[in-house]
């Protein structure tokens, strides 16, 4: 699964880039919803801090 890490500067850049909406503003960190990411990965390879990281 994707998961945003403690390096994420909230640029917002991935919710723009997701094609499912599945990337939730959440406070303190904005969190991907587990339930409907279809893993496609365009948010990790467009993160321009490298903050999203893939875990098996
Ligand atoms: Fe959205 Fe794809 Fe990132 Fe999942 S992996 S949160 S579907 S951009």
């Amino acid at each position: 699964m994707f998961n945003i890490t403690k390096d994420c500067r909230f640029c917002d850049t991935c919710l723009t880039v997701c094609p499912v909406e599945a990337i939730e503003k959440t406070y303190p960190f904005y969190r991907i919803n587990q339930d409907v990411c279809i893993e496609c990965g365009s948010c990790k390879e467009h993160c321009s801090f490298n903050a999203i990281e893939f875990i098996e």
